[in-house]
């Protein structure tokens, strides 16, 4: 058995690039970074995590766009990220109707990248702008950070009382900081 990895399970629209409510990205050129991602994960990096971003595309189920172009936004945000090495991307093309295992907060995605490779849970984080990240992290039994960008301050609002314990920070660098800081069990 190879040694346990740390890991982050990053959310991606409105966590690590800019997304603008109810508006479904499927174009390569408008894939834009948030000022802070890149120094984000210049410090993760540094602290020797292995980066996963893990998203719900449910643009995809609900016919919007395709996997293929899904996939074209991918390449274009790990161009975008390249020296930072983000180990895999994955997601959930399905639309919240079909019920399926994998759309967060709902696990199957986390425990299949956990198998894959052997993170080691208890030194490892969630991070997103939505209760269906950090509860995400929860079904997972690990811990999360809400990001106040995009969705974040309106999750924070309307869910007060279920995030009352769920580490908040203003961005994804506020996160990595926090990392530093507390990161280690
Ligand atoms: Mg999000
Ligand atoms: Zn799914």
């Amino acid at each position: 058995m190879p040694n346990k990895i740390k890991a982050l399970f990053l959310d991606r629209d409105g966590t690590v690039i800019k997304e603008k409510p109810g508006v479904y990205l499927c174009d390569p050129k408008k894939v834009e970074l948030y000022k802070n991602t890149k120094s984000a994960f210049k410090l993760f990096k540094k602290l020797g995590y292995t980066i996963f971003i893990v998203s719900n595309q449910s643009g995809i189920g609900r016919g919007y766009f395709t996997e293929k172009e899904v996939k074209k936004v991918h390449e274009r945000l790990l161009s975008l990220l390249k020296p930072y090495e983000v180990k895999e991307i994955v997601f959930c093309p399905h639309a919240p109707s079909e019920n399926c295992p994998c759309r967060k907060p709902a696990p199957a995605m986390g425990l299949k990248l956990i198998k894959k490779y052997n993170v080691d849970k208890d030194n490892s984080f969630v991070i997103g702008d939505k209760k269906s990240d950090t509860d995400f992290a929860k079904n997972l039994n690990m811990r999360s950070i809400l990001v106040l960008t995009a969705n974040g301050r309106a999750q924070q609002k309307k869910y007060s009382s279920d995030l009352k314990d769920i580490k908040i920070c203003r961005d994804l660098l506020g996160a990595a900081k926090y990392i530093q800081r507390e990161g280690l069990k």
